[in-house]
């Protein structure tokens, strides 16, 4: 997937999942948990799959594409169930295949279970590998199945039991929702690196990766999910159980920056206004002379609105985005791939034509795309083309469910900005500082991970998981 045989045109960071889930008894939840996933839509477009119990037996669909292609009325006519969980997915880890979309559902001797992940586990293999050593099979190559396999090990009598001791075992970043025949269970790590909301829909709970599905499907927003927290849902109500003291809070700064959606809520902040803010900081930081600010879309538009109204220049429709491309598609060279920009993105001549114009983006991955659009101002009439970035440069790779393309690849990681601004032929650069991004959001510096942009990294990578697992899981 990295190295670029698979790359939007968008060339952009690449958020890996969407997880939903609700537990409402005498309702039909195929229906809402197929609109919660459309609201979901954008955290991953290459799979998407609903499991649903009627409090006997769990099935399932799931398939490749958007979640309109995937779910017609009938499929969703024929779930029968008060119980579901829901994927969007976009693949970091393991390939994108039917085999890896999720929720995944595994049957074992004490029942079945269907698991939905969002996020990656820096220990994963190490755990794979020493599962496989004590027979279990993959069939995928998700950290879902991992889970699974470790829950069903560590069988004690008590179901919630075995998850929690399953769960201290993993390192990484994680939010899950998980459907057993009668209950409903949503996590998240100890960083709570990704994020998880609870909500409710006329007095029946629901889980959703963002707030923006509470709206759509009509719930109320009632909390996020703690670091360290697993709530499970029942006939009981609702129980909080702790599996692992809170960290160091930890979310990921990118979802302010770019991956959710500006309608949703992150730690009670709206993620629209947390971007303009982010743009007014960046006009205090990198001020320049221009007559118009333009975004590109739709991700930086909050941002570019920011810019304007720190730098009191007008914001102007300058980039048109073309909503019908569809998702990632095969770019197998160069210049299919500079087609693609043009297929998704368009100049306004009239805008841009004569103007000093300021073009701000959320993020430089590998420049190309920068450069290109750039060029598109340029060849539109741009007098000048000043490049504002909404975030700092990104100088190391994700390891938590982040597709941030090999340092290798890394704009950031191999250049100075001066070298970046020559490299997308831009007038002026500026991005973001790292103190800056933090105050914009209005929150402790301690409230998110930001490893990629100074490489503090939360997990010593090279240590192992502890001494006992192997006796654990052999058992
Ligand atoms: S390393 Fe960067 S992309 Fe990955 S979780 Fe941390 S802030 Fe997000």
């Amino acid at each position: 997937m990295l190295g670029g045989t698979l790359m939007f045109a968008g060339d952009k960071f690449k958020e890996e999942c969407g997880v939903f889930g609700i537990y409402a008894p005498g309702q039909k939840v195929a229906e809402v948990t197929n609109y919660a996933l459309y609201a979901l839509q954008h955290r991953g477009q290459e799979s998407a799959g609903i499991a649903v119990s009627d409090g006997k037996s769990i099935k399932m669909e799931k398939g490749m594409g958007l979640v309109s292609e995937v779910f017609n009325g009938s499929k969703i006519d024929r779930f029968k169930g008060h119980i579901a969980a829901g994927h969007v997915r976009y693949s970091t880890m393991g390939s994108s295949s039917l085999l890896n979309a999720q929720p995944l559902l595994i049957r074992y001797r004490k029942g079945s279970l269907a698991i939905g992940h969002n996020g990656n586990l820096v220990n994963g293999e190490e755990i794979r590998d020493q599962l496989e050593e004590v027979g279990s099979i993959f069939q995928t190559t998700t950290d879902s199945e991992i889970v699974a396999h470790l829950i069903a090990r560590l069988e004690n009598d008590d179901f919630v039991e075995s998850v929690k001791e399953a769960l201290t075992f993993l390192r990484g970043a994680f939010a899950f929702v998980m459907i057993t025949e009668d209950r409903l269970i949503g996590i998240r790590d100890p960083y709570g690196l990704r994020p998880l909301s609870l909500g409710i829909l006329e007095d029946n709970f629901v889980l959703a990766s963002e707030t923006c599905a509470f709206d759509t499907i009509g719930a109320q927003f009632i909390r996020d999910i703690e670091p360290g927290e697993m709530v499970v849902i029942d006939e009981e109500g609702i129980t909080s159980h702790r599996f692992a003291k809170k960290e160091k809070e930890a979310l990921c700064i990118f979802e302010f920056i770019y991956f959710a959606r500006p309608d949703s809520n992150l730690h009670g902040k709206n993620v629209h206004l947390v971007r303009r803010e982010l743009g007014k900081q960046l006009a205090r930081e990198h001020p320049v002379e221009a007559d118009i600010v333009t975004g590109v879309p739709d991700s930086s538009i909050s941002a570019a609105s920011g810019v304007a109204e720190g730098m009191g220049l007008p914001y102007e429709m300058g980039l048109v985005k073309n909503r019908y491309i569809g998702r990632t598609f095969i770019q197998p060279s160069q210049k299919i791939r500079s087609l693609g920009v043009k297929l998704k993105l368009n100049a306004v001549k009239q805008v841009i034509e004569g103007k000093r114009v300021i073009m701000v983006d959320d993020s430089i991955v590998r420049g190309t795309t920068s450069l290109q659009i750039v060029q598109m101002l340029r060849n539109a009439g741009a007098k000048e083309v000043h490049v504002r970035i909404s975030s700092p440069p990104v100088v190391g790779s994700c390891y938590y469910g982040i597709d941030t393309s090999s340092t290798k690849e890394l704009l950031g990681a191999q250049k100075t900005v001066e070298e970046i601004r020559r490299f997308i032929k831009a007038d002026t650069l500026g991005y973001l500082s790292v103190e800056g991004m933090i105050a914009s959001t209005g929150m402790n510096v301690d409230s998110f991970c930001k490893a990629c942009f100074e490489l503090s990294y939360l997990f010593d990578h090279s240590k192992k998981i502890r001494k006992n697992f192997f006796e654990k899981i052999s058992r």
